[in-house]
């Protein structure tokens, strides 16, 4: 019998709780494979962050893979269906003041090669509409408050992501894991005891409980008890190219008979950037900022202006937040997943998404390596490309903006903290060149696909001056704006609104 603890019941916590109770409660035990006991965590002391509202469409696997249905979490959570995320105000182009980064959908395989065709040609020089928002089945489903979920008769899937109750996600995940066979204890953990070879023997709790195991699983957050500050595993800063460093939130209730969004907005302010998250009972905001320019009493009121007076009587919450990522996210019997492995900020909502990749990793490595560290090196290499490739897609979003209006977003457009990879990408989108060739040529793909980072390179605008375009050809001209438009439309008629959707 093998033994897995788990520190910190947040959201990290019981999705590894749940997904590897669920991995080897089903596996019959073999010669590579022993029984697994799972034991978590939770203190009634520490807790849990309360934010992380906002998902890709990475989380439906995961409740797909519990089997856990939309009727069942999605009324329980307050839940919303979200199609993307809107950008506004991150560009001055004219025309380009907000755009929307889609998540896919199966009909887009008609419109995205006008979308590429286009934004190819008006680097050329060649006059097209090359604006992501006149391309997508989801923004336009977003546009109309619709829900990504079609009529029968129209079986074509949206890959789509949801807005929800983080608090109350973390409890259906428990209650799933407990019913995996996951133990719950009930503790404030307070000493780490090592072996002679620096693994992880005992954690000692504040009332003297004991825990063993043969792999502890740190998801201990921010503070990353195990893997950071008992393993002294270095933590490497993102804070050369990535300058948040806090947040400000606050919720709203819903009025009834109010539309419901089917996306987040995601504005940038003087500072860094407001989210506005819909949530069926609730809208939730968060200013995320840098403290080298602002301070947490000038955030709020910057936020709360924006939300005139809906918020007055509401209060705010301050958050710190410790961006970059750990030199190794799995040392001797130990992996960081969540919080404690590090963090890449808000913006386009990717923390579960790589907690989910990093459990699933995880034990995979651990299945395939008969239960030892023989894979470890080539999953924290894998960890590693993966923070560091979504990273460089956040930074674009801060590097690209063209506002002149604060010392913050100058500094931002001025930094020259690159990484070869990202040095590549913008090189190759200004100079005209195929910028799928270069994410394929990269091995990047896989993190953000071609179309997103198109998305925000066209979102932005960054295109010659409409005045050195010239009239393009027959084959230039190829897609028609107009007959996409109708298309997008027409598969539209097949979504009903988020509010009769979720009947609420
Ligand atoms: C401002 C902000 C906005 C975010 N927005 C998004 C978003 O839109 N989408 C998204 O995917 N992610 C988002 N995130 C990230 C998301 O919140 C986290 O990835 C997610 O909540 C997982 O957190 P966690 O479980 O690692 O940490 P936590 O929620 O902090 O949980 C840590 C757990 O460890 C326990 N613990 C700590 N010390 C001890 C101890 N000594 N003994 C016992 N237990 C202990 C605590 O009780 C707690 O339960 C956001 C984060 C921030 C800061």
């Amino acid at each position: 019998m093998k033994n897995i603890c788990i520190l910190g019941g947040g959201t990290a916590g019981w999705m590894t709780a749940c997904l590897m109770a669920k991995h080897w409660n089903n596996r019959q035990p073999d010669s590579q494979t022993e029984k697994v006991q799972i034991t978590l965590i939770e203190s009634d002391k520490v807790p849990s962050i309360g934010v992380g509202e906002g998902s890709t469409p990475q989380l439906k696997k995961l409740f797909d893979t519990l089997d856990i249905s939309e009727q069942e979490w999605m009324p329980a959570c307050h839940a919303t269906y979200k199609n993307g995320i809107r950008f506004v105000d991150w560009s001055t182009r004219a025309g380009f003041k907000q755009y929307f980064h889609p998540f896919p959908a199966q009909v887009d395989d008609h419109t995205v090669p006008g979308f590429f065709h286009n934004s190819f040609l008006i680097r050329k020089g060649i006059d097209l509409d090359a604006h992501p928002d006149h391309f997508f089945l989801t923004t336009h489903l977003a546009n109309q408050n619709k829900a990504p979920i079609s009529a029968e008769n129209f079986p074509f899937e949206v890959n789509y992501g949801y807005h929800f109750d983080a608090a109350k996600v973390a409890r259906i995940l428990k209650t799933k894991a407990q019913q995996l066979g996951v133990s719950v204890a009930v503790a404030t953990i307070e000493h780490v005891e090592q072996d002679i070879a620096g693994n992880i023997k005992l954690l000692i709790g504040q009332d003297g409980q004991t825990f063993s195991a043969d792999y502890f699983v740190d998801c201990s957050g921010f503070q990353s008890l195990l893997l950071q500050q008992s393993l002294a595993v270095p933590f490497q800063s993102f804070s050369d190219n990535l300058f948040n460093d806090k947040a400000v939130v606050l919720s709203v209730p819903r009025k009834s008979q109010q539309p419901l969004m089917s996306q987040t907005i995601s504005t940038a302010l003087k500072h860094g950037w407001m989210w506005q998250i819909p949530l069926q009972h609730r809208t939730g905001f968060g200013y995320v900022y840098s403290s080298q320019y602002t301070n947490a009493e000038q955030a709020e009121q910057e936020l709360r202006n924006r939300l005139v007076a809906q918020s007055a009587d509401i209060s705010a919450r301050h958050i710190n937040m410790r961006v970059g990522q750990v030199t190794k996210h799995w040392h001797k019997n130990c992996v960081a997943i969540g919080l404690s492995q590090g963090f890449i900020e808000p913006l386009e909502a990717t923390a579960l998404h790589i907690v989910q990749e990093g459990i699933e990793g995880f034990i995979d490595a651990l299945h395939k390596g008969g239960f030892s560290n023989q894979l470890q090196a080539d999953y924290n290499q894998q960890m590693t490309a993966r923070f560091n490739a979504i990273r460089d897609y956040i930074v674009a979003h801060y590097k690209l903006n063209t506002r002149k209006d604060t010392l913050y977003w100058r500094n931002n457009a001025a930094n020259q903290n690159l990484s070869d990879s990202l040095q590549h990408i913008i090189k190759t989108w200004f100079s005209g060149q195929n910028l799928s060739d270069e994410l394929a040529r990269q091995k990047i793909d896989e993190y953000y696909p071609s179309v997103s980072w198109h998305c925000l390179l066209a979102g932005y605008g960054h295109f010659p001056d409409k005045q050195q375009l010239i009239e393009g050809n027959d084959f230039a001209k190829q897609y028609s704006i107009e007959q996409i438009n109708k298309f997008i439309h027409a598969c539209c008629l097949n979504y009903p609104s988020q509010v009769d959707c979720l009947g609420c």
